[in-house]
């Protein structure tokens, strides 16, 4: 995710310029967690989920709910008598667990289902839930996004539940079908390839698998007035972008800089991990642009507004596929790591620009320095972010998570030199592909791979109130926290 509220932006562009529990048959229904330190009553114990298949039938007005049925293959890993799902923004009609039914419950932001017979451990789960999901109005903690023309996704960091019934949490990684009926008129597109297209009626039915599995989080469907526009990258990876169909002309010189961006990004960490990627551009006013596993969300006025330099546009797009190695093949295992996602998107967004563009990353990276105890102050260290505020989820993405994240990365490649970064950087995302890492695995990795103990030097740089010194940099200052 990069925040992009509108004038913060240009303002700080400008600057830029100038520088497990288990359920007890007895127990009451109530919601549980997985106990993340940020989100603790999200994701659910005793299960693993193996595959989504989730149907939406749009009426063609994005006010109105979806009807919808979520099927889930998942594993036990306990005694289930009570099997615990994240939804709480929708009506739930029935739900059946290996095929007899169930009753169910809302409790919280959880969707209690007590199954006929408890369910063993590693006994197949198969929950099928036919519910209503309502994209109203959700503006603070997203989930369905309106757009002028229909609907798109916007999980981060954990409003997948507000669409669709699931184990809400980046830990459980699982592979998602999505199957789309809309009305005449409406194209939809979700992630992964396409494998069906029908028509019933006046309405179409899309089909969409993903080959890789993914996050909840990264899921996306979009539902629109929409042109599909299809060119190669490298090695014939098919490109697919999703745009406004009015504006298709004008943003295909944005959409061309795409493959030439994946060559990039391959020269520097290795082969793009997914079976395809693109642009989806929404007319929406969303704040922040999102990392959506091989279709990537982009509010239509970045490529429009005239403030934006070409080179600055170029790098955010950068950064949300930077997101598809750091952040969606490798997913954080708990919403604490969070600093691997945004500090190495971040870190290839200011690469490009220095190369693309003469931008040194060296000044930004001294800047951030002189911001970093600040950042600290603010939004805790980067490896253990302060909880989210009452702004909602979204607001745990601060500052320290990206220029202050992308900084100690600055501080790693000055400590073990260039070439041992570089190989460290490729060796986590083939290591880690199609998986879940933490913060403790990359501190291990880059240990292992330069022959030296680096705990001390990541607890200092990831876990410490004040900024460590910057090797190579002794007079860079981190300018003192005012205090209010
Ligand atoms: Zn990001």
């Amino acid at each position: 995710m990069l925040l992009s509220s509108r004038t913060p932006r240009v303002a700080a562009l400008l600057a830029v310029g100038a520088s497990l529990a288990l359920v007890a048959a007895a127990a009451p229904a109530e919601p549980l967690g997985i106990g993340d330190r940020l989100f603790p009553h999200l994701g659910n114990p005793g299960y693993d989920v193996t595959d989504y298949d989730i149907s939406f039938t749009y009426h063609g007005d994005n006010g109105k709910p979806l009807d919808a049925v979520t099927k889930i293959d998942a594993r036990a890993t306990s005694w289930l008598d009570r099997i615990n799902l994240d939804f709480s923004h929708g009506t739930v009609r029935s739900v059946t667990v290996n095929g007899a039914r169930a009753h169910y419950a809302s409790k919280g932001e959880d969707l209690v289902v007590t199954p006929a017979a408890a369910v063993a451990p590693g006994q197949p789960l198969n929950i099928t839930v036919r519910h209503t999901s309502d994209p109203r109005p959700g503006k603070k903690e997203v989930g369905w996004v309106r757009t002028k023309d229909g609907l798109a996704m916007a999980n981060q960091a954990d409003a997948a539940h507000r669409v669709f019934p699931s184990n809400d949490h980046p830990s459980d990684k699982a592979y998602f079908t999505f199957r789309v009926t809309a009305p005449k008129g409406y194209t939809a597109v979700a992630n992964g390839l396409p494998v069906a297209k029908t028509r019933q009626g006046g309405a179409t039915k899309w089909a969409y698998r993903t080959a890789h599995p993914m996050a909840t989080e990264l899921a996306q469907v979009s539902i629109g007035r929409s042109a599909v526009l299809h060119q190669e990258g490298p090695q014939g990876l098919p490109v697919r972008d999703v745009v406004p169909a009015k504006d298709a002309k004008a943003l295909k010189p944005w959409l061309k800089k795409t493959p030439g961006q994946i060559s990039w990004m391959e020269g520097k960490v290795g082969n793009y991990p997914f079976e395809n990627y693109g642009l989806l551009i929404a007319q929406a006013s969303t704040g922040f642009e999102l990392e959506t596993q091989t279709l990537s969300l982009f509010e239509r006025d970045l490529f429009k507004e005239p403030a934006y330099p070409k080179w600055y546009v170029e790098s955010i797009m950068v950064h949300e596929l930077a997101h598809q190695w750091f952040g969606d093949s490798v997913s954080p295992r708990t919403w604490s790591d969070l600093w691997l996602n945004e500090g190495h998107a971040t870190w290839y967004e200011s690469l490009y620009a220095q190369e693309k563009a003469d931008r040194p990353m060296a000044k930004r990276m001294r800047a951030a320095y002189r911001a970093s105890d600040a950042m600290r102050a603010n939004g805790g260290p980067p490896a253990a972010p302060k909880k989210p505020t009452s702004d909602g989820k979204i607001s745990i993405f601060r500052p320290v998570v990206y220029d202050g994240s992308a900084l100690v990365l600055y501080a790693l490649r000055q400590e073990i030199g260039a070439d041992a970064f570089q190989r460290l950087e490729r060796t986590w995302v083939s290591t880690h592909r199609d998986s879940t890492a933490t913060t403790a695995d990359f501190v291990r990795l880059a240990s292992q791979l330069t022959g030296r103990d680096l705990s001390g030097f990541f607890d200092a740089w990831l876990y410490g109130k004040k900024t460590p010194p910057m090797p190579g940099h002794p007079d860079w200052k981190s300018d003192p926290v005012s205090k209010h």
